[in-house]
């Protein structure tokens, strides 16, 4: 089957290479965040320049990491100075490494990630910093991530899409080392969003890639392909393609038991995704399968059950899970007195 296309073209302000678009949602990013702040940052002052109002643009205070309720309070203008300046400090020198970059999404203060509408703003503001890179250049790269994470994160998913969408053409049509894995990222960027959008049947195609990327580039037996196996199982059921589901669980359920052992999370994820299949199957075995299901969830509960604690929030569903596998189990036998047992 042919990778899910993603042709679309892209919105005005990811081809906008002057800026006056990316400039205005900027903008619109500040306004939107300082709002979402206001009364967090009554009669504060920047921890950067120490104005209430920023002296040049004259916009209010944001607050978005973990701050102490007294501290954190920031322009957003000022982050973006500051970044911006040490990025370009340290690309001069040649030496630009992850902690220099981080500036742009993570407080100086309490060194923790930036989040809501203080988090888009600064992916605004880092897209707006180097929109006018050459496509193939790694700090557009990230930009183009800061800017997608930070729609995300502040649910702006239908331009969230549009960032990742752009990103996943763009390096599909510039190939070159290390683009796979960039490619799988971008991709599992998608696929949670297809799902928030609830856009199933292309959360599926992308799930299906990314576990064929990852099968190609790591092999069978890493962790990302039995994850990307996983989340690929999943997609298929919230799709009711449970035989799909069934056969990608049956093929990858020994491998993860094998590879990362019987109480590992991903093994056990499996284990109870492998049992939703059975319980839902409508095959001529679907006695067998039934009960099946039962043991196999029995089973799972039981070393969730010791290996996670029954406070575990999956505890509450596999339980709710295997009612109801065992009334389905009932009611086939009372249906079928005879049996084939
Ligand atoms: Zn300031
Ligand atoms: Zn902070």
């Amino acid at each position: 089957m042919a990778e899910l296309a993603t042709n679309a073209p892209a919105p005005p302000w990811l081809r906008d290479r002057v800026g006056h678009i990316a400039q205005q949602k900027y903008d619109e990013a500040v306004t939107t965040a300082v709002e979402a702040c206001a009364e967090d940052t009554k009669g504060q002052t920047c921890y950067i320049c120490h104005q209430a109002l920023h002296r040049h643009t004259k916009e209010g205070l944001v607050r978005g990491c973990a701050c102490h309720t007294t501290e954190g309070f920031v322009h957003v203008s000022c982050l973006a100075e500051q970044a911006s300046m040490l990025v370009a400090e340290a690309l001069e020198k040649n030496n630009l490494d992850r902690k220099v970059w981080d500036l742009w999404h993570t407080c100086g203060l309490c060194k923790q990630r930036y989040h809501g509408e203080a988090l888009c703003a600064l992916g605004w503001a880092c897209w707006r910093t180097y929109l006018w890179r050459p496509e193939w250049d790694r700090i557009r790269g990230l930009a183009m991530n800061m800017l997608g994470d930070g729609l995300f994160k502040a649910d702006h998913h239908e331009d969230a899409l549009s960032v990742y969408e752009a990103q996943l053409s763009m390096l599909r049509r510039l190939g070159g080392p290390g683009s796979e894995r960039s490619i799988l990222i971008t991709q599992g960027n998608l696929a949670n969003t297809y799902q928030i959008l609830g856009r199933l049947e292309e959360a599926g195609h992308t799930c299906r890639d990314i576990y064929r990327g990852c099968l190609k580039l790591n092999g069978e037996e890493d962790e990302s392909t039995i994850r990307a196996a996983l989340n690929c199982a999943t997609s298929f059921i919230s799709l009711q393609r449970f035989e799909e589901a069934k056969s990608l669980i049956r093929k990858m359920m020994p491998v993860a038991q094998r590879v990362l052992g019987q109480e590992n999370y991903l093994t056990l994820q499996m284990r109870w995704n492998h049992a939703r299949t059975l319980s839902r199957t409508t095959a001529a075995r679907a006695f067998d399968d039934i009960r099946e299901a039962v043991t196999t969830l029995e089973e799972t509960e039981w070393i969730m059950r010791r290996v996670l604690g029954g406070a575990h929030p999956s505890i509450a569903r596999i339980e709710e899970d295997l009612r109801n596998a065992r009334a389905a189990l009932r009611a086939r036998e009372e249906a079928q007195p005879s049996g084939d047992a």
